[in-house]
């Protein structure tokens, strides 16, 4: 079958290999849809070791059932699913919540799920390691619920975070309109009724954020744009910003516009610094307000996905993609890089 393997730094190439077997308590789907995520670019740059020194790409990841590992129960061959992501030990504290994100041991097991470390979807069939990372979709098309299994879960995990701060008179920030970013908006409208600001380097980008209910939206190309999102909140600025790029722009832009009492979420990977300063008044002009929380969120949790994917099903929430065949893989990662999916990308094997 063909795959998009990672073999390293900058090394990715498309090729044949072995049409993978499941083994006792796993199951081999046959992949319907492989989201193309910013991440996989960051781990192709940054050239991220992992102990399987290559492995297959490809960490959205939805399909059907085609054969069940011995003893595995509770789905039949054909049935649609989705692969949950993060993959923990299955046993600790967090993983027993479904908390897989932040499984206590992930630093021993060798990768983060399919896709970072371990073989991922972009193939025809991929290897899950146990039914427990599966969720069903019903009638939900896998094309449409790879992407939720990141771009869609990882927003709302940390939009849900944030709940308490998401009220009706807060501002709530989204910047970076891509596969995370668009969910985001839709997810915010779904769920609270706070003013919706994004903020993006494209129009385009921009204009899809309005059409799926952004009330307002800024272009940060132009320079002055905290001061004229703090003309629009007033001085209590904004209770929750949430940062889907992370980097050093980015971050000064959020550290301008977050308010007292908030939180300022940063989701991106883009490698972006803060220096935090402590106390002292003469330093605090250019501090962060009080009460603010910083916080990094990965991923989401395993009900927090069938939550999202209920979403979806539900016509609430809904992925914009972009499809492609396996083969143009790699045009695939170079247009994302340079901005110019629209919502997601799906490679349909
Ligand atoms: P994407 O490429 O689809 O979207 C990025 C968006 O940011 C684009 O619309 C781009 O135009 C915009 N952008 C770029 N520079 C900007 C700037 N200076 N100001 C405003 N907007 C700007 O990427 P994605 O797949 O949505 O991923 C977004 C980020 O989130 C990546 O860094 C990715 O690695 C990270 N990520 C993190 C997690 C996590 O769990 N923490 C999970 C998935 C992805
Ligand atoms: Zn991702
Ligand atoms: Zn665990």
């Amino acid at each position: 079958m063909k795959a998009v393997r990672y073999y390293g730094k900058n090394d990715v190439r498309i090729v044949d290999i072995e049409k993978p077997k499941p083994k006792t308590g796993e199951v081999l789907i046959k992949i319907g849809g492989a989201g193309v995520c910013h991440s996989d670019l960051h781990v192709i740059h940054d050239g991220l070791k992992f102990p399987q020194a290559s492995f297959t790409l490809g960490h959205e990841n939805a399909g059907w059932i085609e054969e069940l590992g011995e003893g595995v129960t509770g789905y039949s061959v054909g049935d649609a699913v989705a692969v949950f992501g993060p993959w923990g030990c299955g046993h600790c504290h967090p993983c027993q919540e479904s908390k897989e994100n932040y499984c206590d041991h992930q630093a021993e097991i060798g990768g983060l799920g399919g896709g970072i470390g371990f073989d991922g979807g972009m193939a025809e069939y991929m290897i899950v390691p146990s039914a427990r990372l599966l969720i069903p979709l019903g009638d939900l098309s896998p094309r449409q619920a790879a992407p939720l299994t990141d771009a869609g879960l990882t927003p709302y995990h940390a939009i849900k975070r944030s709940a308490s701060k998401l009220t009706s008179s807060n501002f709530v920030v989204v910047i970076g309109i891509g596969g995370l970013g668009h969910m985001a908006i839709q997810i915010l409208k779904a769920t609270c009724a706070s003013t919706i600001i994004a903020c993006d380097v494209s129009n385009d980008k921009l204009a899809l954020a309005k059409k799926h209910g952004a009330d307002y939206t800024f272009n940060t190309t132009q320079d002055n744009v905290a001061e004229q999102i703090i003309k629009l909140t007033g001085s209590k600025k904004c209770a929750v910003v949430f940062d889907f790029v992370g980097i050093n722009p980015t971050i000064k832009l959020g550290s301008k516009i977050i308010g007292l009492d908030s939180h300022w979420t940063i989701v991106g990977l883009g490698g972006g610094h803060y220096q935090l300063t402590a106390g002292t008044t003469e330093a605090r002009a250019d501090n962060l307000p009080y009460g603010c929380s910083i916080t990094i969120p990965y991923w989401g949790a395993r009900t927090e996905l069938m939550e999202v994917i209920d979403l979806a099903k539900r016509g609430v929430i809904h992925v914009e993609i972009e499809e492609y065949p396996l083969s143009k893989a790699l045009e695939v990662y170079e247009k994302l890089e340079q901005g110019k999916i629209k919502g997601r990308a799906v490679l349909i094997p």
